[in-house]
């Protein structure tokens, strides 16, 4: 999951873990690590590395923009889908409103906070 440097910090000051720790650059972009067991965000707590665990936020309360949108993400159009890859997509509706509008300002502010690296 691809996240803004403000949003890091917070989950670094919030959790008190380094940003290394549950972070990477990948391509200039900032992006959750996923645990090394599970597969799945380092944040995400369960004991399973199937896609169909059952699993909880350990930071629902301040999760970054792109969790809170998903699973509504931008497909190579720019359109606003729902992510092929989410198991749970078929429980969600279309995109609401304005969701393309929120999801493109996202990847913008994401994009170029990576490329001021
Ligand atoms: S919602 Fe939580 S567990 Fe899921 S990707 Fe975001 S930070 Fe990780």
């Amino acid at each position: 999951m691809p996240i803004t440097k403000a949003e890091a910090s917070r989950l670094a000051r919030r959790t008190g873990m380094k940003q290394d720790d549950f972070s990477v650059l990948n391509d200039g972009i900032l992006t959750l690590l996923n645990n090394a067991d599970t597969k799945a965000c380092v944040f995400l707590l369960t004991d399973s590395a199937d896609v169909n665990a059952e699993g909880m936020c350990s930071v629902y309360e301040i999760r970054p923009k792109g969790c809170q949108t998903y699973p509504y993400v931008l497909d190579t159009a720019d359109a606003a889908v729902r992510d092929e890859g989410c198991p749970h997509r078929s429980q969600f509706g279309p995109p609401p409103e304005g969701m393309e509008t929120v999801l493109l300002n996202l990847e913008e502010r994401i994009v170029r906070e990576g490329s001021s690296d």
